[in-house]
């Protein structure tokens, strides 16, 4: 972590004591400043950026954790959110969750693989899930969720960070305006393996490759922007690592889709290769470019472009406003108002249902 994030986490976490200080100090269940309290389920590297921005939050606080490691991890992070021991868990003790009244929610941030099983178990908990992307590792699992959530009625919203940024909105809004004419092609691509966990080669724990991880995002943001569901795709995969390293997941992933309005899109992602990530718009009478795109920690996005004769240009830091703070805070709106999340448990399998049909275009089951 480089010196200007550890600094904004610094203040992040400064921020969280103070507003954790208020929160806990008000009744959770009349007060106007009511905090819905989530418990973070694993607590690896996007959980400690989530659990910081939950502390910057007016709405939500961190009330328990979920931990293979209870003895270090959960005392550690135990210590800075303010987590009592008895609102410590480990997998095995997860479904006493249900008797813990000042957790309302989990924050699923697991290995792909795991995602169905304990949002499951948290809907059967009575909990209500804000579950990391990609929602699970094939559609028939995020169906078991969206059924498990319906039937305990409590709400299901999926991780994706870039639609609570102001610079993908502002995209969006410009796409809708007709600024660009007629919308003909979307392009993105989202390179290289930032986060090493060994994990994420590993099918049976991932799902699949670098799509899951990195190429959703372009993916998700195409569907997002045309509002549209694919209908023709074509895909391919390759390896050209030789060292066993990829012997369970694909090194590389292209794709092409096109949608019923005639949209063409094409998106690729890799664990191998040096890349930047971005997203590309082609319309009748202009064009924008975003890149970097998907990234997060200390990044700027910036988009550039034309509409007519006009430049267009702009863009805004990943942290300022925080994606993850905007996230967090539409979540426990949701909770606390009983509304929909903007990206709910059926726009994750609808990215799952694409990600199926790319996979099996390129010849390549997927989990
Ligand atoms: P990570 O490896 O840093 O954390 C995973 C956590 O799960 C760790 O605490 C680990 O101890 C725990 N775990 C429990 N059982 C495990 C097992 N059998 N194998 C491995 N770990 C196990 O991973 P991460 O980067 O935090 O990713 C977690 C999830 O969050 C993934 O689904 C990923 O796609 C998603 N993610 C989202 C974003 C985002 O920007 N929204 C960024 C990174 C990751």
């Amino acid at each position: 972590m480089d010196r200007r994030r550890f600094t904004q986490l610094s203040a992040f976490a400064l921020a969280g004591t103070q507003v954790r200080a208020s929160g806990q100090s008000s009744n959770n269940s009349t007060s106007a400043t009511r905090r819905v309290g989530i418990a973070a389920v694993g607590l690896g590297s996007i959980a400690e950026v989530f659990m910081h921005a939950v502390g910057a939050t007016s709405n939500a606080r961190i009330t328990g954790l979920v931990t293979g490691h209870p003895a270090e991890k959960g005392l550690k992070f135990g210590a800075l959110y303010n987590v009592p021991a008895n609102s410590i868990y480990t997998y095995e003790t997860f479904d006493r969750l249900r008797d813990n009244p000042a957790i309302d929610a989990v924050y699923i941030a697991l290995p792909n693989s795991m995602h169905c099983e304990y949002t499951v178990r948290a809907a059967e908990a009575g909990k209500h899930v804000l579950c990391e992307k990609p929602m699970a590792i094939s559609s028939a699992e995020c169906r078991r969720m969206l059924e498990a959530c319906r039937r305990a009625n409590v709400k299901l919203m999926i991780g994706y960070r870039t639609h609570y940024d102001a610079t993908f909105r502002k995209l969006r809004e410009l796409v809708l305006s007709g600024a660009l004419g007629e919308i003909q092609a979307y392009e993105g691509g989202f390179y290289g393996m930032r986060n090493k966990q060994q994990w994420r080669l590993d099918r049976s724990l991932a799902g699949g490759g670098s799509l899951l991880d990195l190429g959703i995002y372009p993916l998700n943001t195409v569907r997002w922007f045309t509002g549209e569901e694919p209908e023709i795709y074509r895909g391919l995969v390759a390896t050209r690592d030789k060292g066993g390293a990829y012997a369970t997941v694909e090194q590389s992933i292209d794709w092409m889709v096109k949608f019923p309005s005639g949209i063409l899109a094409s998106g690729g992602s890799s664990y191998g290769q040096s890349g930047t990530n971005f997203l590309a718009i082609n319309g009748t009478t202009g064009h924008l470019r975003l890149e970097p795109a998907f990234v997060y920690g200390d990044a700027v996005l910036k988009y550039t472009g034309t509409s007519g004769d006009n430049e267009l240009s702009g863009g805004g830091p990943v942290y300022a406003p925080d994606q993850f703070v905007s996230e967090a805070t539409h979540f426990a709106d949701c909770v606390l108002h009983n509304s929909q999340p903007a990206t709910p448990g059926e726009e994750g399998l609808a990215d799952l249902l694409a990600i199926e049909a790319i996979y099996a275009a390129a010849g390549t089951p997927i989990a």
